[in-house]
């Protein structure tokens, strides 16, 4: 089944000024702006502009300059968020996917968590 976008989804609304945003960096291909319930300190969404449902998505069939700049920028939201290892505690980097990855927004987005210990990834159930 390919992959379909749904143009109506929040994120997109952002992306097209339709709805404010907390921007933390923008570049040519990526925005990256606070959530509006933040789990942590630090909550950092982490988006490609173009139509990407997930993860995979963008992985899949992404440009390699959309890769290299939503790659770049997670480097740039860590610096101006203070989680990057070098200079702070690190950060967590979540990618809910799907309907057994909980993602609720339909547009590739990366969680950046962090500003406090974000305890162990998942419970261990499985
Ligand atoms: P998901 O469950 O899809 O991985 O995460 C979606 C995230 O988007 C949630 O953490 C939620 O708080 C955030 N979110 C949902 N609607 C908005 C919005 O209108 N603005 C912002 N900044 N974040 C949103």
């Amino acid at each position: 089944m390919p992959y379909t976008y749904d143009s109506q989804n929040i994120f997109a609304k952002i992306l097209r000024g339709e709805i404010p945003n907390s921007t933390v960096y923008e570049s040519e291909h990526t925005l990256a702006f606070k959530d509006i319930a933040p789990s942590a300190p630090v909550h950092v969404l982490i988006i490609p502009k173009g139509p990407y449902v997930s993860f995979d998505h963008f992985s899949a069939e992404a440009s390699d300059a959309e890769i290299v700049d939503f790659t770049r920028s997670v480097n740039e939201v860590c610096k101006i968020s203070g989680v990057r290892m070098d200079a702070g505690n690190g950060f967590r980097a979540i990618a809910n996917t799907g309907r057994d990855g909980v993602q609720d927004v339909p547009h590739f987005h990366l969680h950046i968590l962090g500003g406090r210990s974000m305890g162990r990834m998942v419970t261990k159930t499985a």
